[in-house]
């Protein structure tokens, strides 16, 4: 018997690379190739990249300049770089570095064991990054056997119209498609078939599925949500992410009429002012956002809110920053991730002229989390005394002889139990101590 050629897949970034990875690994593994976790074995490496932030892309750069050795000991060795960078610099990537065989665009992993075949058999590097004619998500069914196997992920569109300014996604995942509606219901069904009970939709701005088809076949977001809450099995309900200015009042009306809907949203207001607002064309207002939060509090009291927030943006003053501040304490976010200021090419804000220092968008960093970790803590305490439903994720790694599971709310919540749990069992406690980062709650008998 031929022994498999093993595969390894390093994964940057979001959750749409970690599902594009799952993809590639179930490609390659129908096309005879076996993964391995041990990067050392592999015959074929691919390095998913991500540009969201500079971080992120000198990590890829510098595992792929790392590899660069193994190639030249091992000339059969199969490197590929996928996801945002790769296609962001395409015919560059392979100047800078020799030693990679393949540079595949988000749009074309589908292709990646035919780019392969071709890899073995061509010594020069291939890019593969042109956006294909009429591109169409292909149905796929995910392995059960790779992945948790109570919770996922389902992709329902890839990429964005919105180009707020900062943004490189419109450029490296291209305009918005959205997935099929019976292929996503196909594959929800299927995996609720295989024991998953909770479901993430994801896309780079979910409220706008369906936009890009025709009148007759258009279903919305909302509309997608109760299809999809209604499928046997499943009992909770997720989607990331959501532009504000998309969040829509039947959307909103969804948190009051589904039951499996988790009582979460994460919504980004990137800033409280409304002229940096306008410059990263995000398309809402600071009273416009507020509107919607106070909408969305009336239709679901309990839900929990998270945020992104980016400081020290081209032409952010201290006035704009104290209003972003201000917003912080209007809103009282359940968390946030927040962020400085960094341009990445070939985004519009590229053009501005940076106004804020390094030092000054450090400063402003601080004085936003140290802030914003005290409302957490405050918001964490104010479920003392409360009754949830966690799903157990498994044994904590708090302390000995506790649990550890999620909150529809999205906290981790730990509990003490010498019961034995299954990962996706769902349990109810009462919340007993609010921590930074995470819940501590009682099993209730
Ligand atoms: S909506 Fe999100 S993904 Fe789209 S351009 Fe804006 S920040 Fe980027």
């Amino acid at each position: 018997m031929t022994q498999k050629k093993l595969f390894y897949i390093e994964t940057f970034g979001c959750q749409m690379n970690d599902r594009d990875s799952e993809i590639m690994a179930q490609l390659l593994t129908k096309a005879s190739y076996q993964s391995t976790k041990d990067i050392d074995t592999a015959d074929a490496i691919i390095v998913n990249t991500c540009s969201i932030r500079g971080k992120a892309e000198q990590k890829a750069y510098s595992l792929l300049g790392a590899l660069r050795r193994r190639k030249k000991d091992n000339p059969a060795l199969i490197i590929a770089a996928t996801g945002c960078v790769a296609q962001q610099e395409g015919q560059k990537m392979l100047t800078r570095m020799p030693h990679v065989d393949l540079v595949i665009g988000p749009k074309q992993i589908y292709q990646l064991p035919e780019l392969f075949e071709r890899a073995l058999s061509q010594p020069q590097g291939i890019v593969s990054i042109d956006k294909p004619k009429s591109f169409h998500i292909p149905p796929y069914l995910p392995s059960l056997n790779q992945g948790l196997p109570y919770k996922r992920f389902v992709t329902i569109m890839q990429g964005c119209n919105n180009f707020c300014t900062y943004c490189i996604v419109p450029y490296t995942r291209g305009r918005e498609i959205s997935r099929d509606v019976k292929d996503i219901l196909a594959e929800v069904r299927y995996l609720a078939q295989g024991g998953v009970k909770e479901i993430t939709l994801l896309g780079q701005n979910v409220n706008s599925y369906g936009n890009d088809q025709t009148i007759d076949q258009r279903t919305n977001f909302s509309s997608l949500l109760r299809q999809v809450a209604q499928i046997k099995g499943i009992k909770r309900l997720r989607f990331t992410t959501s532009n504000p200015k998309d969040l829509s009042d039947e959307l909103m009306q969804c948190f009051a009429d589904i039951e499996f809907l988790c009582p979460h949203f994460h919504l980004p207001v990137q800033s409280g002012s409304n002229s940096v607002l306008k410059k990263m064309n995000r398309k809402y207002t600071r009273e416009s956002y507020l509107e919607k939060v106070d909408k969305l509090r009336l239709y679901r009291p309990d839900i929990a809110l998270t945020t992104d927030i980016i400081v020290g943006f081209p032409g952010e003053t201290d006035a704009d920053f104290a209003e972003t501040m201000e917003l912080l304490e209007r809103v009282r976010y359940h968390g946030a991730f927040s962020f400085k200021y960094s341009s990445r090419p070939p985004a519009k804000s590229c053009e501005f002229e940076e106004t804020v220092s390094e030092d000054e968008k450090a400063k402003r960093l601080s004085i936003l989390q140290k802030r914003q970790q005290e409302i957490t803590l405050e918001r964490n305490n104010e479920y003392v005394g409360s009754e949830m439903e966690l799903m157990v994720e498994g044994e904590s790694r708090a302390a000995d002889g506790q649990w550890a599971g999620r909150s529809g709310s999205n906290h981790t919540v730990n509990f003490m139990s010498l019961e034995k749990f299954v990962p996706g069992q769902l349990v109810r406690v009462v919340i007993t101590e609010g921590c930074q980062n995470s819940l501590r709650g009682k099993l209730v008998e």
